[in-house]
């Protein structure tokens, strides 16, 4: 998987200005990668728990999850 390396902020703001909308695409998908962000580890830090951040295209119906880690501020895009 990718690793972006700009801080979580840019990233948002980037995928914001390219007409991603901050949610996931269904209730059912936010659940299941809200779950897989909580148990995972942190590459950067090892801190338990990644932030789970959805981000949804609806006309190029594109979506994009990204785990943020509250500790170091590592991002992951998945
Ligand atoms: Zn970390």
């Amino acid at each position: 998987m990718p690793t972006i390396t700009h801080p979580y902020p840019v990233l948002r703001q980037r995928l914001l200005e390219q007409g991603y909308q901050a949610h996931a695409p269904s209730p059912e998908a936010a659940e299941l990668d809200a779950e897989a962000c909580r148990e995972w580890p942190c590459e950067g830090c090892g801190h338990a728990g990644l932030t789970y951040r959805p981000f949804w295209h609806p006309t190029e119906r594109s979506y994009r999850a990204v785990a943020v880690c509250g500790q170091c501020g590592r991002v992951e895009e998945f």
